[in-house]
């Protein structure tokens, strides 16, 4: 049986902290895992920018309700669940994804949660443990599924690398270059071909 591990924000759907940034005009809010690898530094300074600017919950939900997936996305979710079993492994949260997954029609997501308070404002959040991603595929390799993996960003590379094949979506040169044993391609069409050239199985577009 074979997997196929999708990230979500840069693969399906736009970054949500750059969407929310745009928005509220706060520039530091625009960092990703493409600029801070560490993403407990990020979550961090992300937390303390939201406190200074007394913005919670609410405010985010209510940017990320005026946001779509990534045209073709659907498409491809729909062609992917025809052909593996899909699981989505982002470290996004449940509080923040609703919305867009809706859109996807839900696939399955392994990610993290925030914790509000009475008031909205984000106090904290809930890694579900560290390193999820490679976790999830470890996990997935003793339940005997063969995984094929995808994701744009620092923190995919380690999934990519535990799966049984990794390939970057419309990833950064940065990290195209310093991971160079992925195959990385820019269409889900591409990525679309890449799936079936990973598969053991006979597969068409
Ligand atoms: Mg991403």
């Amino acid at each position: 049986m074979e997997l196929a591990c999708l990230d979500l924000e840069g693969v399906l759907i736009p970054e949500i902290w750059i969407g929310f940034a745009e928005k509220t005009g706060i520039d530091a809010l625009r960092a990703t895992t493409r600029d801070i690898p560490d993403y407990d530094e990020l979550m961090q300074q992300r937390l303390r920018l939201l406190q200074e600017h007394n913005l919670g919950l609410p405010d985010i939900q209510e940017v990320i309700a005026t946001m779509s997936p990534m045209e073709g996305a659907l498409d491809f979710v729909n062609w992917l669940k025809e052909r593996f079993q899909l699981i989505i492994l982002s470290d996004t949260f449940y509080e923040f994804s609703h919305p867009l997954m809706r859109q996807l029609n839900f696939p399955t997501l392994f990610c993290h949660r925030l914790v509000a308070d009475d008031s909205g404002a984000i106090v904290d959040y809930k890694l579900r443990q560290k390193d999820p991603k490679r976790q999830c595929v470890i996990a997935f390799h003793g339940l005997n599924f063969r995984v094929i993996a995808a994701g744009d960003s620092y923190n995919d590379t380690t999934m990519l690398g535990e799966a049984d094949a990794g390939i970057l979506f419309r990833a950064p040169d940065n990290v195209i270059e310093e991971f160079p044993q992925f195959p990385a391609v820019n269409s889900y069409d591409e990525l679309r071909q890449k799936f079936i050239e990973a598969s053991n199985r006979e597969l068409s577009l």
